[in-house]
């Protein structure tokens, strides 16, 4: 499930193509709507159009932009909420020149949850930005934004999708939705769609325990792979796989012992983890990927257990 791939087809973006194609790019925006991750995903869709004339999420610029390690685009808050330090630190960042892109790009998501004193701090920023830097605020609402600050910036509503677009997109994803589920996103599409989220995101957590939990022997293997291989859920299942032995990694560094101390276990697990990565960018058949994946955590396991 794409939600960019969703959103980027939004009338709200369509208009924002036509601001950039008529060269009619303000300083600072502030996006809003009431559903947070739409706001988010479209914030981070400008900088990529911004960066990557086609949106092709495929090149060096859009991977980082979408990983968030792009040079040149800064995302904030750093914690929960938008405090003073973040405008501190905007403020330092500032005036260093973009390192690969045309513009500098400030993304400062849930604006509504800003402190005050943040905010003031801010409106001096934005009161006379340098050239080339672009800012891209977001809010689930408007009521705790200052003025002031409303004053400076264009204000993007983004609109409601049609339902059908939704019901589309569920379908091409094959996600069964319900009436309720539609009826309570009224529109929103990552509202809409959430739930799907959260409850894919538990299953394929699930398999992925079970398989670090029961998986023994190379015949566990060929059970295993069937369900780690299938194409729904793949890179995601791959992700949670990576989270779970980066806190290994923690843990081993902190001293605490687990099955995976001895050998640099770990660290020939991420070698695995990262070539199954590339073997699906190069989309190489999926079954060949998790199997090899999978007998080489086994292969890994076996050895540190020596
Ligand atoms: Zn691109």
């Amino acid at each position: 499930m794409n939600l960019f791939e969703l959103i980027i087809k939004s009338k709200s973006f369509d208009q924002f193509v036509k601001l950039v194609e008529f060269d009619k790019l303000s300083h600072a925006y502030l996006i809003f709507s009431p559903d947070e991750e739409y706001n988010e995903i479209f914030s981070k869709l400008i900088a990529l159009k911004l960066n990557c004339e086609k949106v092709c999420f495929d090149c060096a610029s859009c991977v980082k932009i979408l990983n968030n390690t792009h040079p040149d685009v800064l995302i904030y808050p750093k914690n929960k909420n938008f405090v003073v330090e973040d405008s501190e630190k905007i403020n330092d960042e500032i005036n260093v020149l973009p390192m690969l892109s045309q513009y500098k790009i400030f993304i400062i998501n849930n604006f509504n949850k800003a402190t005050i004193q943040a905010q003031n701090k801010l409106l001096k920023i934005l009161e006379e930005p340098p050239k080339n830097v672009l800012f891209i605020l977001n809010a689930t609402n408007l009521n705790s934004v200052l003025p002031t600050i409303m004053s400076r910036v264009q204000q993007i509503e983004l609109s409601k999708f049609d339902k059908k677009e939704i019901i589309t997109f569920a379908d091409k994803n094959n996600l069964d939705l319900n009436g309720f589920a539609l009826d309570d996103g009224d529109g929103w599409p990552c509202k809409t769609l959430k739930q799907f989220k959260d409850a894919n995101f538990e299953k394929n957590n699930i398999i992925v325990q079970n398989i670090l939990q029961n998986m023994k022997t190379s015949k566990d293997v060929v059970k295993f792979t069937n369900e780690f291989s299938q194409k729904e859920g793949f890179e995601e299942r791959l992700n949670i796989l990576e989270k779970y032995f980066d806190n290994l990694l923690i843990d081993v560094i902190n001293n605490k012992n687990n099955e995976y101390t001895k050998n640099d276990a770990i660290a020939q697990i991420f070698c695995k983890i990262n070539q199954a990565k590339k073997q699906l960018q190069a989309n190489c058949n999926l079954s060949l990927i998790g199997d090899c994946l999978l007998m080489g955590i086994l292969e890994v396991k076996y050895y540190a257990s020596k």
